[in-house]
C-alpha cells in the first residue's frame, strides 16, 4: 500500500512538472482574441457608444462575454448582475434602434476545440488538487492516527473550486466550541438549546414543538457574536458559512438577490450547516426607512423566501448578528424567520477576567499583572477590546524589551487604545491648546461637584486621534444597572467641556460634536429604553415597529422629541452653573494644563481639597 503510494507520488510529480513545462511554454495560436475583463458600468458604456456589437451571454452564468463584429482580436469579459438584467437592458436598447446583437446560450457549450486551448491549465489543476489532497491526507493522519479522511470536505479543496465565493467564508467543519468563548455563561446555555435543536430535531418534533431555524445575536461590536456562531457550528459538528449583510448590498440592481441564492444553494449542498450573517442589518433594515431602495427590498425578499423555503427540513440554521435589532425589518423577525433572539452582553467583572485569561494564556506576564485587578479597571470593554488590550500591551513590552508584560505596559496600551494614539510632530497654536485646556477643564470640574461621577485618572491637553484632549475617569465599578441619577449627572458632565468654552471664552468651536452625540443618544435612550421620564412615563420605545408607534399617537412622539432637547439643555444650563459658580478653580486647572499638558486625578483633588477649604 504504501508503495503504490510512493509511486503514484512520484508519478503525479512528474506528471505535474510534465504540465507546468507545458503550461508555460504552450501558446495556442496567435491570431486567437485576447480576453478583457472590464467592470459592468464600462460594459454598459460600451454598449451605449457602440464600441460592443455582439454579447454573449449563458443561462444561469453571472459572466458574460462581448465582443466588437469588426474587430475579433480582443473579448471582453464582464461580472453582470444577472442574465435577466443584461437581456432586459439589451433588449430595450434593441427597441430604441441600436443595432447591438444579443444570444442567450440555453446550456454549456464548451467546443471540443476550447477544451483543448485549456488542457494544460486543466492539468495543472488537477495536479495541485491531487497534491493538496495528498498533502491533506498526510496531514490528517499526522493529526488523528490515520483515520480515513473525507477529502471532499476538506477547506482545502473545497475552496478551490469556487468562483463567486469572494462574499462569503465556509468552513468545513467548525473547530471552535465552546471553550474558546470566555465568560457569557447565560449566552451559551441558551445557544446550548440550538446546538440540541440542531443535533436532535427528531427529540422536539416528537413533541410537536417547531424548532427555530433563525437566531438573532443582539449585542455590541466585539462581543463574540461571529466566535459563538462558530463554536454553535463546532458543538454541533457541522459546518458553518459565514458572510455579511454588506455584502449583499450592491449598486447593481439583482446582485444581492443572486447572491442569497447562490449562498443558499451552497448551504444546500453542505447542508446541515449554519450560516452565518454577520450585521443583517445592513441588508435587513428596515424597508420603511428605505423607501424607494428597491434593490434592498429584493434582497431582503429573497432572503425572506430562502428562509421560508427551508423552513421546517432544520438542515440550514441562519444565525444572524445585529446590535440595531430596532432597525431590522419586522418581516424577518416574524415566526419562522428570526423568532429567536438571544442578547449577547458585554462581559461582565467574571466574564472579563475570564477573557483576559484566555488570551493571555500564550503571553508572558510578570508578577504585576493580575487579571482579577485589570478585569476590574476595564468595565464597558468587549471581549475583542480585551484582546486588542493584551496584543497592544504585548507590542508596548517588546518595543520596552521587557521580558515580560508588566501592569506599566497594559496601562500605556489601555491609554493608547482609549483615546488613539499620541500624535507626534503636530504643531498646536496657543490658541488651539487654550481651547482644549478650557473644554477639558470645563469636563473635569463639572464631574468633581457631582456625586455619582468617578474620580478624575487624567486630564491632557495633548491630541491624541482624533480628539484634541482628553479627560479620563477612573473605572472601578462594576455594573449591570446604572441609576437615573447617574445618567443625569453624565449628561451634566458631558456637556460641561461646551459649557465652559462658551463661559471662559464667549464662543464655542466645533469641538463638543461628539460630546452633543453623546448626549443626546444618552437622553434618548434614558427616554425611550429605560423610560426615565416623568411626563412620558414608563413606557418603552425598544424594538416597536411604525406601527406598534402609531399607538402612542403623534403628540407622544413629538413630545419624545422635546423631552430629548429639554433633557440635553437642562444638563448644559446645570453645568453652566457649576462652572460659574467655581470659576477660580476652572481657571486654576486650565493654567496647569497649559503649563503641564498632562495633570493627574491626584493632583485635581488636590486643587480641589484646597479650594474648598
Ligand atoms: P462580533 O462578531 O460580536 O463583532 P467577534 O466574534 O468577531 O465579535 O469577536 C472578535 C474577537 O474577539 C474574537 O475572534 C475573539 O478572539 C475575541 N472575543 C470576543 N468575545 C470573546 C469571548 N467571550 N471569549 C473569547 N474571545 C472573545
Ligand atoms: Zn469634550
Amino acid at each position: 500500500m504504501k508503495k503504490i503510494r510512493k509511486k503514484l507520488r512520484l508519478l503525479a510529480l512528474i506528471l505535474g512538472i510534465a504540465a507546468i513545462l507545458f503550461a508555460i511554454f504552450y501558446r495556442p495560436a496567435d491570431n486567437s482574441p485576447v480576453e478583457q475583463e472590464i467592470s459592468y458600468s464600462q460594459f454598459i458604456q460600451m454598449i451605449d457608444d457602440g464600441t460592443i456589437t455582439n454579447i454573449d451571454l449563458q443561462q444561469g452564468e453571472t459572466h458574460a462575454k462581448a465582443q466588437n463584429a469588426e474587430d475579433t482580436s480582443v473579448i471582453y469579459l464582464v461580472e453582470i448582475p444577472s442574465v435577466t438584467v443584461v437581456s432586459e437592458y439589451i433588449q430595450s436598447k434593441i427597441a430604441e434602434g441600436s443595432s447591438v446583437e444579443l444570444t442567450i446560450d440555453e446550456q454549456e457549450s464548451s467546443s471540443g476545440l476550447s477544451f483543448l486551448l485549456l488542457l494544460p491549465q486543466l492539468m495543472l489543476i488537477l495536479y495541485l488538487v491531487f497534491m493538496i489532497s495528498s498533502f491533506v491526507r498526510m496531514f490528517k493522519k499526522g493529526k488523528n492516527g490515520g483515520s480515513s479522511s473525507n477529502i471532499p470536505n476538506s477547506p482545502f479543496t473545497t475552496s478551490l473550486f469556487n468562483n463567486d465565493t469572494h462574499f462569503y467564508e465556509k468552513t468545513a467543519k467548525s473547530t471552535v466550541t465552546f471553550k474558546d468563548v470566555a465568560g457569557l455563561d447565560e449566552e451559551k446555555k441558551e445557544l446550548m438549546e440550538v446546538v440540541d435543536f440542531i443535533k436532535h430535531p427528531e427529540k422536539y418534533q416528537k413533541f410537536g414543538a417547531k424548532i427555530p431555524n433563525g437566531v438573532l445575536l443582539d449585542g455590541h461590536p466585539g462581543t463574540g457574536k461571529t466566535l459563538l456562531a462558530k463554536a454553535v457550528a463546532g458543538e454541533a459538528g457541522i459546518a458553518c458559512i459565514a458572510t455579511s449583510g454588506s455584502e449583499f448590498v450592491e449598486m447593481y440592481v439583482g446582485v444581492g438577490a443572486s447572491r442569497i441564492r447562490s449562498l443558499f444553494k451552497e448551504a444546500e449542498k453542505m447542508a446541515p450547516c449554519i450560516i452565518f450573517f454577520d450585521e443583517i442589518d445592513a441588508l435587513g433594515g428596515n424597508r420603511d426607512h428605505n423607501a424607494g431602495a428597491s434593490e434592498h427590498n429584493q434582497t431582503l425578499n429573497q432572503l425572506l423566501t430562502e428562509m421560508d423555503g427551508f423552513a421546517g427540513k432544520h438542515a440550514i440554521t441562519v444565525i444572524a448578528a445585529t446590535n440595531r435589532p430596532e432597525s431590522l425589518d419586522p418581516a424577518l423577525t416574524r415566526p419562522g424567520r428570526f423568532d429567536r433572539k438571544i442578547t449577547i452582553h458585554l462581559p461582565d467583572l467574571k466574564g472579563r477576567e475570564e477573557i483576559l485569561r484566555l488570551h493571555g494564556k500564550n503571553k508572558p506576564f510578570d508578577e504585576t499583572v493580575d487579571f482579577r485587578n485589570l478585569a476590574y479597571n476595564t468595565a464597558g470593554f468587549s471581549g475583542a477590546g480585551l484582546e486588542n488590550l493584551l496584543n497592544e500591551a504585548a507590542i508596548v513590552a517588546v518595543r520596552k524589551q521587557h521580558n515580560a508584560i508588566n501592569m506599566d505596559d497594559i496601562t500605556e496600551a489601555m491609554m493608547k487604545i482609549q483615546v488613539g494614539l499620541k500624535k507626534t510632530g503636530r504643531i498646536i497654536s496657543e490658541a488651539e491648546r487654550k481651547l482644549t485646556a478650557v473644554h477639558e477643564a470645563g469636563h473635569a470640574i463639572v464631574s468633581l461637584f457631582l456625586e455619582t461621577q468617578a474620580n478624575l485618572k487624567e486630564v491632557c491637553i495633548i491630541p491624541r486621534g482624533s480628539a484634541g484632549g482628553y479627560t479620563l475617569h477612573d473605572t472601578v465599578e462594576d455594573k449591570n444597572y446604572i441609576s437615573k441619577k447617574e445618567l443625569t449627572e453624565r449628561l451634566v458632565c458631558l456637556l460641561g467641556g461646551k459649557a465652559a468654552e462658551d463661559i471662559v471664552l464667549g464662543d464655542i468651536s466645533t469641538g463638543p460634536s461628539n460630546d452633543l452625540k453623546v448626549a443626546t443618544q444618552t437622553a434618548r435612550d434614558m427616554i425611550i429604553y429605560y423610560g426615565m421620564d416623568g411626563d412620558i412615563g414608563p413606557i418603552s420605545f425598544a424594538g416597536a415597529s411604525r406601527t406598534d408607534l402609531d399607538i402612542f399617537g403623534e403628540k407622544t412622539l413629538s413630545s419624545v422629541g422635546d423631552k430629548i432637547a429639554e433633557m440635553v439643555k437642562k444638563a448644559e444650563e446645570d453645568a453652566k452653573k457649576l462652572i460659574t459658580e467655581h470659576r477660580s478653580l476652572l481657571d486654576e486647572l486650565v493654567n496647569r494644563l497649559l503649563e503641564k499638558e498632562t495633570v493627574s486625578g491626584e493632583e485635581i483633588n488636590e486643587m480641589f481639597a484646597a479650594y474648598k477649604k
